[in-house]
């Protein structure tokens, strides 16, 4: 007696929890599958916000943005890797999936910039609060506003199809057993591969002995399932390391406290690098010095303005100094050369230009206000860009761009619309917008 719906999404991140709601909202009968006993995936970690051009937020704040800079910008950031239509259904879309957030209770109306983006076009939360967590709370509200049903603790293993027809899936529950849900229309929604070491490495062998930022979950197990049902893959090289990384504990320092106005130092005292140069050319310089690390180092003004740094310094990783000199002895860096470097990046900051690295966006204030934070950090894997791919109807496609009727993928688990360089900010919309098409694409789906 096996339970039946007529959608199963199987990951309870940003993108299956978008995707449900949206197929619910068009009629559908639907169910979330998520393997272990939290909701929210890694999305839960997601810091900075949600990118999206031509938003009545930004109109609010007189920002004069267009979506074909969006494009742009994302595309040079992907290194023009980027599948040119999905990413032009995204900056397309991401104004109408702000405004739904936003119809539903989530309102991202506070906005900050991230590495690569010239205009002030990353939405978040405007208590400052880390976006991952708000938007997974509000969305949960959603879910349970409409009594859409979530089963935690179920590993979702394999789709089953009869004569090349979806029929439903495979699921290991906690205590072994296994049991079979039927379903009309799959929507696979299950995050990246970060943290299955075995994965990374088999792409990336450069990649052995790097820490991850992301939630146990990231496994890629959903390529794998859509693998078997002959789905093609794209990208799967393009895995991205993020620069600020706490290395001991794992943690992700949020590139928004850049954003902010945060700069990157050496042991040395120095800066060396546009702290707002996109996440792979910041990563590189890191490792190019000969610590192969680095200090964030940041001001009361910026942590005022910024929620996620209570989390840093109630977590322990802050050093905190009423006194750059302090600062400096108690980084054993040379005071007088940290002196200097944070005079010169105020002197930029008051002038507008930054003359040793042409950094652009997030001179935001002098970094003058005591007390000063730093924060030791190196790059850590952080997002994969390459997965199965989809078209603009977030339908999987086989090897040969075949659509696999009534499976559909969207979130993490896709690959091309990052393309070879993910831009901060991106993921969150990728998974709201996607996440909503493939909801209403599979309810269109099974309503035909
Ligand atoms: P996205 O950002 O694309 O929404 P997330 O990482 O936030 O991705 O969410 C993906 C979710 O899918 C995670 O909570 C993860 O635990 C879950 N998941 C991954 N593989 C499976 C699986 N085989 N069965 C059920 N849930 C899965």
């Amino acid at each position: 007696n096996a339970k039946a719906y007529d959608v199963v999404v199987v990951g309870s991140g940003g993108a299956g929890l978008a995707a449900a709601i949206q197929a619910h909202d068009l009629g559908a009968n639907v169910v979330v599958i998520e393997k272990m006993s939290v909701i929210g995936g890694n999305t839960n970690k997601a810091s900075a916000g949600m990118n999206a051009a031509e938003t009545k937020f930004q109109k609010l704040k007189g920002i004069v943005d267009s979506k074909d800079l969006f494009y742009q910008e994302t595309m040079i950031g992907g290194k023009n890797k980027n599948n040119p239509e999905l990413l032009r259904y995204f900056v397309e879309n991401a104004p109408d999936a702000i405004d739904w957030l936003d119809n539903n209770g989530i309102e991202l109306s506070g906005i900050t910039t991230t590495g690569g983006m010239s205009i002030d076009r990353t939405h978040r939360p405007a208590s400052g609060a880390a976006v991952g967590g708000f938007l997974i709370s509000g969305l949960v509200k959603n879910i349970n506003r409409r009594g859409i049903e979530v089963m935690l603790d179920c590993n979702v293993t394999e789709i089953i199809t009869e004569n090349h027809k979806v029929v439903g899936v495979k699921v290991t529950e906690e205590d072994g057993s296994i049991q079979t849900i039927k379903a009309k229309a799959v929507i696979i929604a299950t995050g990246g591969f970060s943290a299955n070491h075995e994965m990374v490495e088999k792409y990336r062998p450069d990649l052995k002995g790097f820490v991850t930022t992301n939630h146990k979950g990231a496994t890629g197990s959903g390529i794998m399932i859509l693998e078997k049902l002959g789905a093609g893959t794209v990208d799967m090289k393009e895995i991205q390391i993020h620069p600020t990384v706490e290395q001991t504990t794992s943690y992700l320092i949020s590139e928004s406290i850049r954003g902010g106005g945060a700069i990157l130092v050496s042991q040395k005292g120095e800066r060396f690098v546009n702290e707002l140069n996109t996440r792979d050319k910041v990563s590189a310089e890191i490792i190019k010095l000969p610590e192969h690390y680095s200090y964030i180092l940041f001001d009361q003004q910026i942590r005022d303005e910024n929620k996620s740094v209570e989390e840093y310094v109630s977590q322990d990783l802050t050093v905190q100094a009423d006194s750059i000199n302090e600062l400096a002895q108690k980084l054993s860096i040379d005071a007088n050369t940290l002196h200097k470097t944070i005079e010169r990046y105020n002197h930029f900051v008051n002038n507008k230009q930054d003359e040793d690295f042409g950094r652009t966006t997030g001179l935001r204030h002098p970094i003058d206000k005591a007390p000063f934070y730093a924060i030791k950090i190196a790059p850590g894997i952080h997002h994969t860009m390459g997965g199965v791919t989809i078209n603009t109807e977030t339908q999987v496609l086989d090897t040969e761009k075949n659509v696999i009727s009534g499976v559909f993928a969207a979130g993490e688990v896709v690959g091309g619309v990052h393309g070879a360089n993910r831009i901060g900010g991106n993921a969150v919309a990728d998974i709201i917008i996607f996440g909503m098409q493939a909801g209403k694409q599979a309810t269109d789906y099974i309503h035909q």
